[in-house]
């Protein structure tokens, strides 16, 4: 039988293991939506243009991320893992969206301006133009199954906004296609990075990854930036702003420990190092779970390139479909 639940389409560049900020920011939706949608977790190796030179981190990715996935609980066998590239019609459809959107709507894109310049700081040759251009392919990737809904990290929403916008192009133009999908933002929209940069990121090696072992993770939680005004343990130090408080409330379940941390902070009453060690053992125990189903599933490769294998033939055909209306929509039944 069809499946007649609505759609989702979500997805990840895979550019290497995933991130807590990955965790509260979408994939938290994403496992909770996959009981009431048809979801289509993509991963959007097309899309790592700035990966050109470093393939094999790509390639590795690809697996890691599918670990991850299965790890928090993404079930392939209610929803589809899809490798992009293997369905080369998003190419197709990504080089025919793209004649209906304006040169000046990308280049006014916040997030592709912000990584672009990101980028541009960190390599001597110029953005492959495959980078400039990725956001029509995230298009591509949501219309192609027409998803009606998008969980994502706040960085996202401009991307959603242009889909929505060229659906709705696309419709007047050449008749009723595409929903015009919606946005849904994680419950930490924008998670910090450790070392207090705004966002947490694979590339900007300030993350915790879901993977890490518990000595990793306390580790990195004991380096992380806090209050840089606060010297000793017993000057008042600030919470707002501070990351590892924005970690507490994001993390730790125990809310009145988190509130005794707070207020000790505030009037100089506990050490950084206190505050990290609790930090620590609440993310432990949130990331044990995962790290069992991990390991699990790591010692049954093929079950993971099963579920890959699975969800991309499957999406395969959605997308035979949907370009079977686009390219008829769009007149190119020249021989017919
Ligand atoms: P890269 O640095 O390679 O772009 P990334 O960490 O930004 O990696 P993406 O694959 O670009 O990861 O993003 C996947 C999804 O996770 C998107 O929906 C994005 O909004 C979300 N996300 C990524 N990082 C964060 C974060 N720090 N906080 C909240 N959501 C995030
Ligand atoms: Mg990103």
């Amino acid at each position: 039988m069809a499946d007649e639940r609505k759609r989702i389409l979500t997805g990840i560049r895979p550019t290497g293991a995933l991130h807590l900020g990955h965790y509260a920011g979408a994939l938290e939706n994403w496992i909770k939506l996959q009981e009431e949608y048809e979801c289509f977790f993509l991963i959007a190796d097309y899309q790592v243009s700035d990966y050109a030179d470093d393939i094999d981190t790509v390639r590795a990715a690809v697996y890691e991320i599918a670990l991850d996935w299965l790890a928090v609980g993404l079930d392939p066998e209610r929803s589809h893992f899809v490798i992009e590239s293997l369905i080369p019609e998003h190419a197709e459809l990504t080089l025919w969206l793209s004649w209906y959107i304006g040169l000046g709507r990308l280049q006014r894109n916040p997030t592709l301006k912000a990584e672009m310049a990101e980028l541009e700081k960190n390599r001597s040759e110029s953005v492959p133009v495959a980078f400039f251009t990725y956001p029509i392919m995230q298009v591509a990737n949501i219309l192609m199954p027409k998803a009606h809904l998008v969980p994502v990290g706040e960085d996202q929403l401009p991307h959603i906004e242009m889909t929505r916008e060229v659906a709705r192009k696309f419709n007047r133009l050449f008749g009723e296609v595409f929903p015009e999908p919606e946005a849904l933002v994680g419950r930490v929209p924008r998670l910090v990075g450790l070392d207090g940069n705004a966002k947490m990121s694979k590339s900007l090696n300030n993350a915790i990854y879901l993977k890490d072992d518990a000595d990793t993770v306390t580790k990195k939680v004991m380096s992380m930036y806090t209050d840089p005004t606060r010297l000793r343990a017993t000057d008042p130090g600030h919470v707002e702003g501070n990351p590892v408080f924005m970690y507490h409330d994001a993390f730790n379940p125990d809310t009145a420990e988190v509130d005794d941390l707070k207020e000790r902070y505030v009037k100089g009453a506990v050490g950084d190092v206190e505050v990290k060690q609790k930090l620590a053992a609440a993310l432990n125990t949130m990331l044990d779970p995962i790290r069992e189903r991990r390991a699990e599933y790591a010692s049954r490769p093929d079950a993971v390139r099963e579920a890959l294998a699975k969800g991309t033939e499957h999406t395969r055909k959605v997308a035979a479909e949907t370009m079977t209306e686009v390219r008829s929509a769009l007149k190119l039944n020249y021989l017919e």
